[in-house]
């Protein structure tokens, strides 16, 4: 299916082109035509599916269609992000799938001037992607008008939610023309109850689309769990990252702490490494996401807030340091890898204290994650598990609402708790010669990775 019949205009279908897109994702062939009919959406899908050019895409023909009145051009879509580089991504594609349109955007986030953005807002935008506390701090400022909005797209609706947004969010939709007037897109990965009270009071009648099962789009992608010790992980990354030539891998800590003294030790390791998380300037966040895509910075090393939206092609590793409290956050996180098609694959390096945790995940993704004990870093049967400690103090991570979990003593002294998901032992990966691509049954060629991902992503997906 080619993008032709899903009744975009010659404007767009050029700029689809541009882009070297050939086939609509899923996502797309789904949303387009809904979102071109002025129907409310809520769709489930993540990122990395295409969901941005899903809604970009309609929601920009909608508006070309019905020109802005002549003089002040009035905000007519809003699109509310968790993060800011989220928001700095929407903003790109509504540039980039726009160029051929007389529209205008903005974007705004905190972390940055604001002056620069009053200027922009004064000049009159149609479109203009947000954070919410930003956006609030516009409106309170009256720099911004949001009176005649007529579209409103909430993106990763359950990531703002988990981020503590929801009275922002409020405060926002208090100052939007009601319900009915406009057209209400909400695009979330996954469906909790929370999610669907907010889609109750927001959406009207909306069509709903999902691409890929609640929760379960882990399911796509390689996984491999390597038990080790706690104080052996950040050894263990180094030498895989070292030993298999890793040139670009995501890693992800629990803690802002965490992910500052990791990058810190990997630097003394020889690896070129960037921490970013939200206590990080928006300079030094962007400045660490520009290294790590243009191959400066091999590892970044990352929290879940600060990595969430994050739009990284052809991310060929992602590594869980610390698995996340959140099962939900798993499955956000592995769906950094193999995206547009591309392989990837997702490494959780799993230490006694964290086998609730995995648990968890392996609960909520309804499978095991292949396990391998690596030789020379088997998991040493005295140590016990200990409380795993988050570094929070119930503010500052934004996750205050989300139950801690810990390890509990269930599997004391196992060396695994993982004991009925396969095992496989490896030659110490130490004794290979260094780039080599190591093991003898490497998991990049257990079977399906690819193509699964593929068929996640339809037959002709691929990535620019
Ligand atoms: P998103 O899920 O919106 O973050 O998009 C993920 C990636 O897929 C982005 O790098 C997009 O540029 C790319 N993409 C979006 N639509 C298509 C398409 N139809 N064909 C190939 N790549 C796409």
């Amino acid at each position: 299916m080619s993008f032709d019949s899903l009744g975009l205009s010659a404007e767009l279908l050029r700029a689809i082109s541009d882009q070297g897109y050939t086939e609509p994702t899923p996502i797309q062939r789904k949303a387009i035509p809904v979102i071109l009919e002025g129907k409310d959406v809520m769709a489930g899908a993540q990122t990395g599916t295409g969901k941005t050019a899903g809604f970009t895409l309609p929601l920009l023909q909608r508006l070309s269609e019905k020109p802005a009145p002549k003089g002040r051009r009035p905000l007519r879509t809003l699109v509310l992000t968790p993060t800011r580089e989220l928001a700095a991504q929407v903003a790109e594609s509504i540039e980039t799938y726009g160029r051929h349109l007389p529209l205008r955007s903005a974007v705004v986030f905190g972390g940055v001037k604001i002056n620069p953005q009053i200027d922009k807002l004064r000049r009159g935008v149609d479109i203009l992607v947000a954070t919410p506390g930003r956006l609030l701090d516009h409106a309170n400022q009256k720099t911004v008008d949001l009176s005649q909005v007529e579209i409103l797209v909430l993106d990763e609706a359950d990531r703002m939610l988990d981020m503590g947004f929801i009275h922002d969010i409020r405060k926002v939709l208090a100052m939007l023309p009601s319900n009915a007037s406009r057209q209400n897109l909400l695009f979330s990965a996954t469906f909790s109850s929370d999610i669907k009270q907010l889609a109750n009071r927001l959406l009207n009648n909306p069509e709903l689309i999902e691409v890929a099962q609640r929760n379960t789009t882990a399911e796509r992608i390689e996984q491999v769990v390597y038990p080790v010790d706690k104080g052996r992980k950040r050894e263990l990354l180094s030498h895989l990252i070292g030993e298999q030539n890793w040139r670009q891998v995501l890693v992800f800590t629990r803690t802002k702490h965490g992910a500052n003294r990791l990058a810190q030790q990997l630097e003394k390791d020889g690896l070129t490494a960037a921490a970013i998380h939200g206590n990080k300037s928006q300079g030094a966040r962007t400045r660490a996401l520009a290294g790590f895509k243009n191959g400066d910075v091999r590892v970044l090393v990352a929290t879940d807030i600060a990595a969430r939206g994050l739009d990284i092609d052809q991310l060929p590793h992602v590594v869980n340091f610390e698995l996340p409290n959140v099962p939900e956050d798993y499955v956000h996180r592995i769906g950094r890898t193999g995206r547009a098609g591309n392989e990837g694959e997702a490494i959780s390096l799993v230490c006694i204290d964290e086998h609730k945790l995995l648990r968890d995940i392996e609960r909520l993704l309804k499978r095991k994650i292949p396990s391998v004990v690596l030789d020379g870093y088997e998991p040493d049967p005295s140590i016990k598990a200990e409380p795993i400690q988050n570094g929070r103090n119930g503010k500052g991570g934004g996750r205050s609402s989300q139950p801690r979990k810990r390890a509990t003593g269930g599997n004391r002294g196992k060396p695994s708790g993982n004991s009925n998901a396969p095992k496989a032992t490896r030659k110490p990966a130490r004794r290979k010669p260094a780039g080599a691509q190591a093991k003898p049954q490497s998991h990049r060629s257990r079977a399906g990775g690819g193509q699964e991902k593929a068929a996640l992503l339809g037959g002709g997906y691929r990535g620019k």
